[in-house]
């Protein structure tokens, strides 16, 4: 069924780091393909309307068809990854994402546009290498979160959300980086509003 959700009016762009999400307690399982490479990897890509609010799981007739992106799975494997426990192939991750966010953008973006929209984005905002050609590395160390935030600003023109998660020691850790997109999912734009969630002024970057 086709909800009448109103347009959404921009996207939140997710990244997450691997290290941060594996080195919690609840811990993380590498795909079937294999360990990712240490870089930061896409969560998802969110339709979300400027009032706050977003919606989700738009239209239960154009569910998530793993076919639709075959000639994409190379580049998804690499850059789209599930840590998730069991070790899964991706596909359960890409059918949630796709579920419950991309339907709300099927009038713009189809699935495979959807898909190619993330991994292009993915491509012109390298966070890991931002960070570590200003010296912020995923060494274990702790960084100011206003300066990772100056320095990503800085290279992309926008302001980024970082948030935060713990290690099993509780430690907070710099575990998912948030940048708005216009409403083609082309363009990083400045955020309407940011999140709520605040990290502590200073984090940890663990390795993976
Ligand atoms: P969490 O509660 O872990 O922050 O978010 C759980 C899920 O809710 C996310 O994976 C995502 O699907 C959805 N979500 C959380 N915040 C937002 C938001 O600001 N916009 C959209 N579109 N989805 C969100
Ligand atoms: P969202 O927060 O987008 O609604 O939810 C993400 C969903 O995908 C959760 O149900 C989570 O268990 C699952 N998932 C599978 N693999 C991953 C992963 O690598 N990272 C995150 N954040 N969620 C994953
Ligand atoms: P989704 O399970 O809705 O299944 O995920 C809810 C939250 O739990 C998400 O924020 C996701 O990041 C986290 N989560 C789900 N499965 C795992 C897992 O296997 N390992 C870790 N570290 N987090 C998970």
């Amino acid at each position: 069924v086709l909800s009448a959700a109103r347009s959404y009016d921009f996207f939140y762009f997710v990244q997450q780091w691997p290290g941060s999400y594996c080195d919690t307690r609840r811990g993380c399982c590498y795909p079937t393909t294999g360990k990712p490479e240490a870089n930061f990897t896409i969560h998802g890509l969110w339709p979300n309307y400027d009032n706050g609010k977003y919606p989700h799981d738009c239209d239960s007739e154009n569910l998530y068809d793993a076919t639709k992106i075959e000639d994409l799975l190379p580049e998804m494997q690499t850059k789209w990854p599930t840590l998730a426990c069991p070790s899964a192939d991706g596909n359960k991750f890409w059918a949630h994402e796709w579920n419950k966010h991309g339907t709300c953008s099927e009038s713009i973006l189809d699935q495979y546009s959807y898909f190619r929209a993330g991994l292009d984005l993915q491509n012109k905002a390298n966070i890991l290498s931002i960070l570590e050609d200003a010296g912020i590395r995923p060494d274990g160390a702790l960084y100011n979160t206003e300066h990772i935030t100056e320095v990503i600003k800085e290279v992309l023109g926008v302001l980024p959300s970082i948030e935060c998660n713990r290690d099993e020691s509780r430690n907070p850790q710099l575990f998912q980086i948030y940048l708005c997109v216009d409403k083609l999912g082309k363009d990083f734009i400045d955020c309407p509003f940011y999140p709520k969630r605040k990290c502590s002024p200073e984090i940890e970057f663990p390795a993976f």
